[in-house]
């Protein structure tokens, strides 16, 4: 039998965590016949709940869960890793300005990169769920330069399936039918949905559904449907985050399908204009264990002038890190 593949999730105690490690233990992650051992990592102050939710995960009596240890400690955290999800990260609290949050989730992202460096398997992949999510990535990246930069991505997974599912909405058709959506630059309000090349049964998304509904409804409900829900639920959206993680990593894993692509942030290597070295989503294909960008797409006006806003934010988040000495 196969030996246990080792997943680290950070801030396993937070809602999110709770949402997807019970996912992870069942087999979801990987597959039906990949034995998985936890590693979680949290603050001193969360470990009795991870404690907790590690009880939790016993009695499940999981029969691809080899077991659950927990730190406190990025190093332990993450040795011998081969998937790490980083979920912790510092929220947003009221009054902060940008350059605060992002110089709080330094002090996070940096020793984890470190970590990760030391530490991990060589295999491992790296996905960031934390927000920024993005830049997070990027400061855990520039901390680990030992590892391969193609292991080290950031979620717009979520986002991609929000896509999804409005289109099939609108469309009258399975989720099952659309093809080739892309989420394009930050996971942020400036993030850009696009349906320029995709399709549904076949036919081009872009030509069945008008301009005007893209751009002042389908766009805004998808950057926007995270504030809708903590609208809705009066808490965030947990259990969608946790569940595009899986599709994250069960994609890299397993491989996208002939004739289709996901999304997925991951270094850009200059493709399509986005300066090489950002962590931005794009168009991506899964084979072999490797996310690839989708190579020569032609890129129409509206699409140039919406991912060159996304990217300048990244650009911006990426000043004010390197400004703040964490990259
Ligand atoms: P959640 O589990 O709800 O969220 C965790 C992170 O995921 C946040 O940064 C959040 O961003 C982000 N996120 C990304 N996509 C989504 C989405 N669609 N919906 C909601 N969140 C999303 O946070 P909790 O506060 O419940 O838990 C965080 C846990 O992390 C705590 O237990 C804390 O102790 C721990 N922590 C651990 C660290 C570590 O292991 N070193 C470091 C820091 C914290 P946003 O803020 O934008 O909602």
């Amino acid at each position: 039998t196969q030996a246990p593949v080792n997943v680290t999730v950070t801030g396993a105690a937070g809602q999110i965590g709770y949402a997807l490690l019970f996912r992870i233990a069942s087999g979801q992650l990987l597959g039906q016949d990949v034995p998985v051992k936890l590693r979680l990592l949290e603050i001193p102050q969360a470990v009795k709940a991870a404690e907790g939710t590690a009880m939790e995960l016993e009695d499940g009596a999981f029969p691809l869960l080899a077991g659950t240890d927990i730190f406190d400690d990025p190093k332990q955290a993450f040795e011998g890793t081969n998937i790490a999800l980083l979920v912790g990260a510092r929220p947003r609290s009221k009054g902060m300005e940008r350059g605060d949050l992002l110089e709080a989730n330094g002090g996070i992202f940096k020793p984890q990169g470190e970590a990760i460096n030391a530490g991990a398997a060589d295999d491992v992949k790296v996905l960031v769920v934390g927000n920024p999510a993005n830049t997070n990535a990027l400061i855990a990246r520039s901390h680990a330069p030992d590892v391969p930069a193609d292991r080290f991505t950031a979620m717009t997974r979520l986002d991609h399936n929000r896509a999804l599912a409005q289109l099939a909405k609108k469309l009258g058709v399975p989720v099952t039918e659309l093809k080739k959506v892309a989420i394009w630059g930050n996971h942020s309000a400036t993030q850009y949905p696009s349906v320029q090349h995709a399709e549904f049964g076949g036919k081009s998304i872009a030509e069945a559904v008008d301009q005007a509904w893209l751009e002042n409804d389908f766009i805004p409900t998808v950057a926007k449907r995270g504030a809708a829900i903590i609208e809705a639920r009066g808490l965030s959206s947990a259990a969608s985050a946790a569940s595009a993680a899986i599709d994250h990593v069960y994609t890299w894993v397993n491989g996208t399908p002939a004739g289709d692509w996901t999304s997925a942030a991951v270094v850009s290597d200059g493709s399509y204009g986005v300066p090489e070295g950002l962590i931005s989503s794009f168009p991506v294909t899964a084979k072999d264990g490797k996310y690839e960008i989708v190579q020569g797409l032609e890129i129409d006006e509206f699409s140039r002038t919406r991912i060159d806003a996304s990217v300048a934010e990244l650009v911006e988040e990426r000043d004010t890190v390197q400004k703040l000495g964490l990259i």
